[in-house]
This record gives C-alpha cells, sequence and structure tokens, in this order.
C-alpha cells in the first residue's frame, strides 16, 4: 500500500509540473498574440488615418464628384480604408481590455434609446436581408450608468452578428428586464437578451467564440459584407464586446441548441448589466 502510494504521489506531482510548465508555455503563447495585436495595430493606424483621410478629401472632391468612374473608384477606397480603421481600432480595444486599461466614461443611459439608435443604424442590412428586428421591455428598463460608445459597440456587434448569422427573411428579438424589479437597496441588474432565428452554435464553441481570433468555420471562406449572410469578420468582436460588459461589472454569454444551417435553433446572447457601475470594474 505505502509503495503504491509513493508511486501515485509521484505521479501525481510529474503529472502536476508537466501541467504548470504547459500552462506557462500558454501563457507565453497568449502573451506573444498580445504583443503582435499591439505592434501591428499601432503600425497600421498611422498609414491608415492618412489613406481614410486623403480619400475623404478626393470624395469631396468637385471634378472627382462629376467624373461617375471616378467617383466609384474613390468610394471604393473610402469604404476599404473605413473597414480596415473598425478592425485596426477592435485590436486597439482588443489590447486595452488586455492591459486592463479599458477607460469607461460614464454617463446616464437608456438602453432602449441606445437599441433604437442602432435599428436606424442597421435599417438598410435589416431591410435588405428581410429580417425583423422587434424589441420587448425595453422602455420599462431602469437607466442605468454606463459608457454609451462602449456600450453602442457591444450591442451593434451583437445585432450585426444576429443579422450576419440568420438566414434572409428571419427574425432577431430583443427582451429586456428588470431583474430586481421591487427590490429595495443592494445590487440592481438589468438583462438584455438578443435572440435570433439563425443558424445557431455549436455548444462546445459557446465558450470559445469570446475568445480573441475565434471564428467557427474555415478561416479562409468569407465573404467581406458587414452584414452578409455567414459574412466573416476578424474573430475580435465578442472579445471587445465581453471585455466591455466585464469592465462594467456585468457579464455576457451566449446560449443555443447546436449549429444547423436548416433546423436554423438560433442563438441567444445574454447580457446582464449593473444599474451602477462597482468602483471594482473600472
Ligand atoms: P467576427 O469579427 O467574425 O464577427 P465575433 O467575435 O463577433 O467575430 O464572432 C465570433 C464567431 O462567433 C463568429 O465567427 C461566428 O461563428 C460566431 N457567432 C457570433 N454570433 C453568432 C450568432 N448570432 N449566430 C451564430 N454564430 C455566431
Amino acid at each position: 500500500m505505502r509503495r503504491l502510494n509513493e508511486g501515485l504521489e509521484s505521479e501525481v506531482i510529474a503529472r502536476t509540473e508537466e501541467l504548470e510548465s504547459a500552462y506557462r508555455h500558454l501563457e507565453l503563447l497568449d502573451r506573444n498574440k498580445s504583443d503582435f495585436i499591439t505592434v501591428v495595430s499601432h503600425e497600421l493606424r498611422t498609414p491608415l488615418t492618412l489613406i481614410h483621410g486623403f480619400s475623404q478629401m478626393l470624395r469631396s472632391d468637385p471634378v472627382i464628384a462629376e467624373d461617375e468612374l471616378r467617383a466609384k473608384e474613390v468610394e471604393g477606397i473610402v469604404n476599404g480604408a473605413h473597414r480596415l480603421h473598425t478592425i485596426v481600432n477592435s485590436m486597439l480595444d482588443v489590447v486595452k481590455i488586455d492591459h486592463r486599461t479599458l477607460h469607461l466614461n460614464c454617463s446616464t443611459l437608456s438602453v432602449d434609446y441606445l437599441v433604437e439608435v442602432l435599428r436606424s443604424r442597421l435599417a438598410p442590412a435589416l431591410d435588405e436581408r428581410r429580417i425583423t428586428l422587434t424589441t420587448q421591455g425595453l422602455s420599462d428598463l431602469p437607466e442605468i450608468e454606463a459608457d454609451p460608445d462602449a456600450l453602442t459597440k457591444v450591442f451593434n456587434e451583437l445585432l450585426t452578428n444576429a443579422i450576419k448569422y440568420t438566414p434572409d427573411g428571419g427574425s432577431i428579438a430583443v427582451e429586456g428586464r428588470d431583474m430586481t424589479e421591487g427590490q429595495k437597496g443592494g445590487d440592481r441588474y438589468i438583462e438584455i437578451v438578443v435572440r435570433d432565428s439563425g443558424i445557431g452554435i455549436d455548444p462546445q464553441a459557446l465558450e470559445m467564440i469570446f475568445t480573441k481570433f475565434y471564428r467557427t468555420g474555415e478561416v479562409t471562406l468569407h465573404s467581406s459584407g458587414r452584414t452578409k449572410f455567414k459574412g466573416g469578420g476578424p474573430g475580435l468582436g465578442l472579445t471587445v464586446a465581453r471585455g466591455i460588459v466585464e469592465a462594467h461589472g456585468g457579464r455576457i454569454w451566449a446560449e443555443s441548441a447546436g449549429h444547423d444551417e436548416t433546423a436554423l435553433p438560433g442563438s441567444a446572447f445574454h447580457v446582464v448589466l449593473p444599474l451602477i457601475v462597482p468602483p471594482s470594474a473600472m
């Protein structure tokens, strides 16, 4: 028995050391990934700002505006630069989240108003894809203390994804509920759920989709449209969304019965936010 015990003990020690070494290796890889994003995003930002600025100047040039072909070419550059700008900004957000330097500029905010602003911003995409967007319970939600720009990013990401992963003619519902209605004192929270009738998510991927650069499906296979059906992206949107929600002292997670492009089980993204951001969160 003693020999067996000793054998087991040394086995446990050896395995623990292996695990610790694997963990250190993973930590190093993650740090390398983070350093890579920092360098790339900073290096790309300056030339991109130049391309963006000059292409916008070209667009407003009357000579170019009169020439239909040239105007179309310049529009292409402006759109491309804008898309790259968005990607680089997401990378910079990821760096801030990794380094815990994301700064929130909080004010009093109505989630109902925020969703309505996004609804009109996304109206052309919703119309084009014939997707209906309904809301429920948002107007009854109390106002919360939050960073309006940051939360707009979160819900823009969730709604854009819901459009992207729902086939034409589908539906999206945004539901709100006061989790602590009637409760006096203590921490109060609201929950907002963005539900779609789309292709759904494999249960094994439900957590991984929040890690940086993670995307389901073939990496090289993606259309570049922001709201095209299954149009890919860099896989940073949900990482940024989770970082922002957690910086507010909230939680975000996904639920889905599975990934099925025929049965369309849909997905639901839950966001829980406190009415007041706890000082420890910022
Ligand atoms: P991207 O930058 O590609 O939009 P995200 O971080 O927003 O990256 O999403 C990561 C992955 O999560 C996507 O590639 C997609 O596979 C999956 N995903 C996100 N939202 C949904 C959704 N509403 N329905 C199905 N899959 C989704």
